[in-house]
């Protein structure tokens, strides 16, 4: 006998989301996850649904800059060779997916997904009564170098093919909207629909509580093994064995650790990010700055100025970089002139495939065993409508999106 429908190891914005929309339409779910919902990465992003970001990490310059990134102290992607030299796989597979053509169907592929992201976020949102945390004033982009604006003309032109909607502002267009910045401004780009979050993690909280109302039981263990049978999946958590039609494996950049879900097999990696907060600061900006050349986010948020991105390619055991820290506040007083220490910092591990797509879909293993991980740095925007998709594929329902991109048996590296 079964014990739940559906099961969802994770607990982040996209094993929340999963365990609402699946509870919504009716079914018997279980959450677990160690830790409170939504305390992992899901809480310290750039709190963006950037609906406009579908141009990947994967770009030629990557290849062009290899040694800079390999070596290099002081640059916003950062790669370390002893890893790179332990995760051959990876590495390489990230590489070939920087050429040019497959950068641009990546891109493609990404905005063909971002384009559902609003349907699957927003009644999610409105379930959780959390539209106070929505803040709709648009995104803007700012390039302070000239060599930085005229490299910012390809990925402008790829968005615009790929339909997304943005406006190219003055420099005195986007002083205007923010006064408060005080880089030089090269060039502005504006995303009028994106919205962001005040706090992503009470956004999870208040979906948590959500579901728990509807009747989702959540238990705070790891789910270490899955079994597919026949009719259903045994699935270990914590201490217990429990019975279920389908599993989600939601686990973020921790995916690739539960035995036999298929999920040891793929090429999971991680791009570590940070953030500096500055507690009393956040009447700077009106509404998420994304500073190219810095490679990061101001944004402001329920708890004060937020600077979040950066990229790490290193293992996911790792201690926090200081270096990191230093770079973002260091960085953050160019950006807006005399500022205070910051009040916090903090690491999170975005969950990164080589081809930088999500993994949306069915297990090699088993159907019943369904993978929604591999978000990267559109977590927050995606795993609204991740949720949803998943949850047709555990009703055995076709959904309205191509999803042979986001595959689990996809090639990772095909040129
Ligand atoms: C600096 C930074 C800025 C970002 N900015 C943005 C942004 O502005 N917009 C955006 O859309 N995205 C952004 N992202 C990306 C986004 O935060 C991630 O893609 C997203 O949080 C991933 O969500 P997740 O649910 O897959 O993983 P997580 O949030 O990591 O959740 C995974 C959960 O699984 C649990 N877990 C692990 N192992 C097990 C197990 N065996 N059993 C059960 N549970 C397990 C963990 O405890 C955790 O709670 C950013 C990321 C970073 C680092």
């Amino acid at each position: 006998m079964r014990d739940f429908d559906i099961a969802i190891a994770g607990a982040g914005i996209v094993g929340t989301s999963t365990a609402l929309w699946a509870q919504m339409r009716g079914h018997k779910v279980l959450l677990a996850d160690p830790n409170p919902p939504g305390s992992g990465t899901s809480s310290g992003n750039a709190c963006t649904i950037a609906t406009y970001a579908c141009m990947p990490v994967n770009d030629p310059s990557i290849l062009l800059g290899l040694p800079r990134l390999l070596f290099g102290k002081d640059s916003p992607l950062t790669i370390s060779y002893t890893h790179a030299l332990k995760n051959p796989r990876w590495m390489l597979s990230f590489l070939a997916n920087c050429s040019a053509k497959r950068s641009q169907a990546i891109s493609r592929n990404l905005a063909a997904l971002l384009a559902h992201a609003d349907a699957g976020l927003n009644p999610l949102i409105a379930a959780a009564s959390a539209e106070d945390l929505v803040v709709e004033n648009g995104q803007l982009s700012v390039w302070s170098s000239k060599s930085g604006a005229e490299g910012a003309e390809g990925g402008i032109r790829q968005r615009r093919s790929n339909g997304i909607h943005l406006v190219e502002l003055t420099t005195e267009e986007a002083r205007s909207m923010e006064p408060g910045l005080e880089l030089p401004i090269e060039r502005a780009v504006f995303f009028p629909e994106a919205r962001h979050i005040r706090d992503p993690e009470q956004l999870i909280q208040r979906m948590h509580a959500r579901f728990a109302q509807l009747g989702g039981q959540t238990i705070a263990a790891k789910v270490s093994r899955v079994t597919a049978h026949g009719e259903s999946v045994e699935l270990r958590v914590g201490d217990e064995t429990l019975q279920a039609g389908h599993v989600v494996v939601a686990s973020g950049a921790f995916s690739g650790q539960i035995s036999g879900a298929g999920t040891e097999r793929l090429p999971l990696g991680t791009e570590r990010g940070y953030h500096v907060l500055y507690a009393m600061e956040g009447h700077r900006i009106n509404r998420p700055i994304g500073w190219s050349e810095g490679g990061f986010y101001a944004v402001p948020m329920a708890k004060g100025l937020r600077l979040a991105g950066t990229v790490e390619i290193d293992n996911l055991d790792k201690p926090v970089n200081q270096n990191r820290v230093s770079y973002l506040a260091r960085r953050a007083k160019e950006m807006f002139g005399p500022m205070p220490d910051p009040s916090s910092h903090w690491l999170g591990y975005r969950p990164t495939m080589p081809d930088s797509l999500p993994v949306i879909g069915q297990s090699a293993t088993s159907q019943r065993v369904i993978h929604a991980f591999g978000h990267q740095h559109l977590g927050l925007t995606l795993g609204g409508i991740t949720g949803r998709i998943v949850t047709e594929l555990a009703e055995g329902r076709q959904p309205n999106i191509d999803l042979a991109p986001f595959r689990p048996d996809r090639p990772y590296a095909s040129g």
